[in-house]
């Protein structure tokens, strides 16, 4: 089962790789963290931190 919502993935900003999803995330102001959309295979950004990893500190 997906676990992200249709709705989520469609509103969302999507990033063709991780690394473009990571520089957006180290450029924004609060903490957000970078996870593969299992709907449109592409990134996004979430702010949820539980069960994600973190970010090597720059
Ligand atoms: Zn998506």
């Amino acid at each position: 089962m997906p676990r992200t919502r249709l709705s989520i993935c469609q509103r969302k900003q999507r990033f063709a790789s991780e690394e473009e999803a990571m520089r957006a995330a180290i450029a924004a102001t609060i903490d957000l963290r970078p996870y593969r959309c299992d709907r449109c295979g592409r990134y996004h950004l979430t702010s949820r931190l539980k069960g994600k990893r973190r970010l090597p500190v720059a």
